[in-house]
């Protein structure tokens, strides 16, 4: 077995400790799994911190831009990450989906609202 050495901690280990990485060139992550994990940690905890409804509607608003664009990629993406998803994932996945379409149809029931608002507003006009 050959030997790495480690982009983050310079260690030299061999390979069974890093994991398998297809984008790379070399089809090995340059970081040791250890501190791949550790890396992966950091980035989960960025991520958990709560999102502005600013910063959601605009990650939603990117995403649809992104699915109009790339139907079939979306559609090919969806169907394969689907497939190899753990059960925890797939459930953290539907809640992000009933929440985006709850985003959604607020953002409908809105629209709809200062419709009928102004609907109501000409009438009287008349
Ligand atoms: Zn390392």
């Amino acid at each position: 077995m050959e030997l790495r050495t480690c982009k983050r901690c310079n260690k030299e280990l061999p390979e069974d400790m890093f994991y398998r990485r297809k984008q790379s060139k070399s089809g090995w992550d340059c970081n040791c799994k250890e501190c791949r994990n550790a890396i992966n940690k950091v980035s989960q905890e960025k991520n958990k911190r709560e999102k502005t409804p600013e910063e959601k509607a605009k990650a939603v608003a990117a995403v649809n831009k992104w699915r109009e664009k790339n139907r079939e990629k979306a559609r090919e993406y969806n169907r394969r990450s689907a497939k190899n998803m753990s059960k925890e994932q797939r459930d953290a996945m539907n809640a992000r989906k009933r929440e985006l379409y709850a985003i959604k149809k607020d953002e409908k029931a809105k629209r709809k609202y200062s419709f009928m608002l102004e609907f109501k507003k000409a009438l009287k006009e008349l």
